[in-house]
């Protein structure tokens, strides 16, 4: 099975005919980098830290270079190609050469997969059709609303209305994924029900609802926040409660990120299965991990089911995956044992949390943990329950490895 992935590069905002209002890349200031799971020992910052993630690029990269591209990375996969993915920092439907570039996917003769778009750069609704005979099988299409007045205000969608019927036809033949960023008094509550039954109407699949996040420790780590100012924001509870609601008015998939996934019992779906739990390692060493608020408690409630020896904390950042160096700063050292676990995504560098952790004169070991113990809605969406139980249980099976192979005694 073969994959291959298109980068057209692009600017957030930029590169999408303007910024809709809620963009996490709106304001963004460029910062050192944050060091990373990819990063050399002895480096902090590596290409992803450095650029990827900030989606420094310096705008679309010309049809050229990335038919360049792609013969490189052609030549280093083997068996059949199964599956092509466009992505980059800008928004695919705005790239100024994407017939050309679709024509080029289509003589590869594999599924085409768009793995994101808000549809403000298609000004002809044909274009649908063109998409679908040129091998399109899947699409993440950015809503907001179905409303095209709210649309054309929010996400400054200068043909609301063709995006939506672009929408609506692909929906129609292809696997349509919906993404709405949730601005509370704008697009939830009858805005939101009205869109939810246009878009099950249309034969969308799947609807990943997302909360907007304006400050830093909702995790926007690149000097931006607020995003809107004033502003109205949900808790994570009051958010997931949504996400539940949502789910009762309809029979398409929904999941949210950072929480939840109705159907999956995500996160941390395998808190409510005892007999896995019971096929987990027993903890038999002590150390801490650190993981974000939104999952330290469900990871403690897990961990202690196995044993007393995991000492779960978490920094003042909802999500573990954004977690930087100035989280692990704000911790008091005093709490820390000589082994110190980060989440393995963390935007860290581990000699700089090594330093931070030994300031107080106690040398503590640290490392960097599974990259995943759950999936978040985005990654739920195309999983199964037992998919998602079988990554959390390779996760947190893990973890616990981690635990009795470094901690302490
Ligand atoms: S389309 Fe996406 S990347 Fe572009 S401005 Fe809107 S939210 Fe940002």
């Amino acid at each position: 099975m073969a994959q291959l992935t298109v980068d057209i590069g692009g600017r957030p905002g930029l590169d999408c005919r303007g910024f809709c209002s809620y963009c996490y890349f709106k304001h963004a200031r460029e910062v050192p980098p944050f060091g990373c799971r990819y990063c050399l020992p002895f480096t902090k910052g590596c290409e992803y830290c450095t650029r990827s993630v900030q989606e420094r690029y310096a705008g679309f990269k010309d049809l050229k270079e990335v038919a360049g591209d792609i013969l490189a990375n052609l030549q280093l996969l083997s068996g059949d190609l199964t599956r092509i993915t466009i992505s980059g920092g800008g928004d695919p439907s705005c790239y100024p050469e994407f017939t050309d570039l679709i024509e080029l996917l289509a003589s590869l003769e594999a599924p085409i997969h768009i793995g994101y778009t808000s549809g403000k750069g298609f000004d002809d609704p044909d274009i649908a059709e063109f998409l679908i005979t040129s091998g399109l099988s899947e699409i993440s299409f950015t809503v907001f609303a179905a409303d095209p007045e709210i649309r054309r205000k929010y996400m400054h969608d200068p043909t609301p209305e063709v995006s939506l019927e672009i929408l609506k036809r692909l929906a129609g033949t292809i696997d349509v994924y919906a993404a709405l960023v949730i601005l509370p008094g704008i697009n939830d509550g009858d805005i939101l029900k009205d869109t939810i039954r246009w878009l099950e109407n249309a034969g969308v699949k799947g609807v990943i609802l997302m909360r907007f996040a304006n400050e830093t420790n909702q995790g926007l780590i690149l000097g931006n926040a607020p995003i809107i100012e004033g502003q109205r924001m949900q808790s994570v509870e009051e958010f997931a409660s949504l996400v539940r609601l949502t789910k009762s008015l309809t029979t398409m998939r929904i999941s949210g990120t950072p929480l939840c996934d109705p159907d999956l019992g995500s996160p941390f779906a395998i808190q409510h299965e005892p007999d896995i739990l019971d096929k987990l390692p027993k903890i038999h060493k002590h150390a801490a991990v650190i993981t974000g608020t939104v999952a330290a408690p469900f990871i403690q409630e897990i961990l202690s089911k196995r044993g007393s020896g995991a000492d779960v904390i978490a920094v003042n950042k909802e999500i573990a995956d954004l977690i930087t160096i100035d989280d692990l700063k704000a911790l008091d050292l005093s709490l820390l044992p000589g082994t110190v676990i980060l989440p393995g995504r963390a935007f860290v560098h581990l000699a700089e949390a090594e330093d931070v952790f030994s300031a107080d004169g106690k040398i503590r070991t640290v490392l960097r943990g599974p990259e995943m113990l759950t999936a978040d809605g985005e990654t739920s969406m195309g999983m199964t329950r037992d998919d998602l139980l079988s990554l959390e249980m390779a996760g947190f099976s893990a973890l616990i490895i981690l635990i009795n192979q470094y901690g302490e005694a």
